[in-house]
């Protein structure tokens, strides 16, 4: 069911591994020329224009972009209980992991008086977007909001598209999340127009001052992504996310139940998102591939999972031994690595690439989507290769204080002297020999 790549026999180059490796091809820029009037209009006619694109997108207009605080209360009383507690239990999880991803000023002394101090501060302002269209994610929720108020950002924002069968608001459980995480404001809009107005800020139309962010986070579709791009610069971005990918490196002591079944769970996400095997086993292949054809015509979503492993982003790759898989796997750099292998935590901890390593036959991608305690906010297209999944990391900036007293500096003027006539900047030399010299 799955296609196959064959590297049995062949030891790729990266270069030649991440041009044989099914992989979706998004190209943000072909939408641009859609994204870029929706941004204009937004800039210009700020909430107006974000209204029209709602009504047309969305299919609803509604009353206002700002949520009023009693719909989030009501949507929280209304909540399935069992929902309830499952999120209280992913945020619980979610905060403990977070927490421990504080950090700490460091200072370090370079002389006698002379000190660099690492400070973290906190973004001011940040605009949080949680998914609304094809799905609904609470779960996103939790994990861009945790880690913002982990970092103890001043104030936040959460968006989220305005859905027409509830009125014109977010969906009630995402409205339910964000006032179980003390979450006050909330945007019903979606899109490269909640994107616009993240950055732009507006006016609502009772007159209420939307203000502008300093940085946006969070997963979206192609429109979300491309106004990220074309705005990133004027706010800060987390990344671009994609379609969402999930990669199996497994030996012949994969349960191929499982394997399926976590093909299949990501497969629902979208008909673009990716679910790859790795395996050095023929056996598991086949025994895989049986799987599928008994699971995928269960699954709820089977016309969505179907298009999915069917897509070019799909497939099975056959590689001689573990090296070979591990080799593969740093090169296609998953969003999502499962590990069940023997051995599986040696063999994770030889990981370089992957955006987050779920390792063992008990740790699935959908522990992690919810109740882990990590984030689901993951890198996509191979951007683990340089970058990481959301953190308190995102919601913080480093700032260097540097404080030197004179004989500090008197210490490293001649170095200072040399460095700026090397580069033949010589008033940047003078400004400290003024100090130490005086004018004459
Ligand atoms: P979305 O909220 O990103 O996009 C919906 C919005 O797109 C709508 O509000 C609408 O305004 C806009 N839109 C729709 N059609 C448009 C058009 N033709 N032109 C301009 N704008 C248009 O929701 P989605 O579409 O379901 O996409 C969510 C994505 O996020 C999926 O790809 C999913 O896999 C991904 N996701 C990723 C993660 C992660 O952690 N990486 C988590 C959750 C979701």
């Amino acid at each position: 069911m799955l296609s196959r790549t064959d590297l049995r026999g062949r030891v790729p180059s990266p270069a030649e591994l991440r041009a044989v490796l099914p992989r979706a091809e998004v190209d943000v820029d072909a939408v641009l020329h859609r994204v870029r009037p929706i941004v204009e209009a937004v800039r210009t006619r700020g909430v107006d224009a974000a209204l029209e694109f709602t009504e047309r997108f969305d299919g609803v207009r509604p009353e206002k972009i700002t949520v009023p605080a009693e719909r989030l209360e009501k949507a929280l009383a209304e909540l399935d209980p069992r929902v309830r507690s499952a999120l209280e239990e992913t945020i619980r999880r979610s905060r403990l992991v977070h927490a421990d991803q504080r950090r700490t000023d460091v200072t370090t002394t370079l002389a006698p008086g002379g000190t660099v101090t690492e400070r973290w501060v906190p973004v001011g302002r940040v605009g949080l977007y949680v998914p609304g269209g094809l799905a609904v994610y609470p779960s996103s929720v939790v994990m861009n909001v945790v880690p913002a108020q982990e970092a103890g950002v001043d104030s936040l924002v959460v968006c989220s598209p305005a859905q027409s069968e509830h009125g014109g608001l977010p969906h009630p459980t995402i409205l339910a999340a964000c006032a179980l995480l003390g979450v006050d404001e909330v945007w019903a809009v979606g899109g490269a127009q909640a994107v616009a107005l993240l950055a732009y800020g507006g006016r609502d139309t009772d007159g209420r001052e939307l203000d502008p962010v300093d940085l946006v986070t969070g997963p979206g579709n192609i429109y979300v992504t491309g106004a990220k791009r074309l705005l990133r610069g004027l706010v800060g971005i987390d990344a671009e996310a994609g379609p969402t990918e999930i990669a199996i490196l497994a030996d012949d002591t994969a349960d191929p139940v499982h394997v399926a079944a976590d093909l299949i769970s990501q497969a629902e996400h979208d008909t673009l998102a990716a679910s790859v095997l790795v395996t050095d086993s023929t056996t598991l292949a086949d025994a895989v591939d049986a799987e599928l054809a008994v699971q995928v015509p269960a699954t709820r979503h089977v016309e969505r999972v179907r298009e999915a492993l069917a897509g070019r982003q799909s497939g099975c790759v056959l590689v001689d031994d573990l090296d070979a898989g591990l080799r593969v796997v740093d090169a296609y750099a998953a969003e999502h690595l499962e590990v069940q292998t023997a051995q599986a935590s040696a063999v994770a901890a030889r990981v370089r690439n992957a955006g987050a390593v779920f390792v063992g036959a008990y740790s699935p991608v959908s522990l992690g989507d919810y109740c882990a305690g990590s984030n689901h906010v993951l890198p996509t297209g191979g951007c683990a290769r340089h970058s990481g999944g959301l953190s308190v990391q995102n919601f913080l900036r480093g700032i260097h204080v540097v404080e030197y007293d004179e004989t500090a500096l008197r210490e490293v003027a001649d170095q200072v002297i040399a460095l700026a006539e090397a580069e033949g900047l010589p008033a940047h030399g003078q400004a400290v020999a003024v100090r130490i010299e005086g004018r004459g």
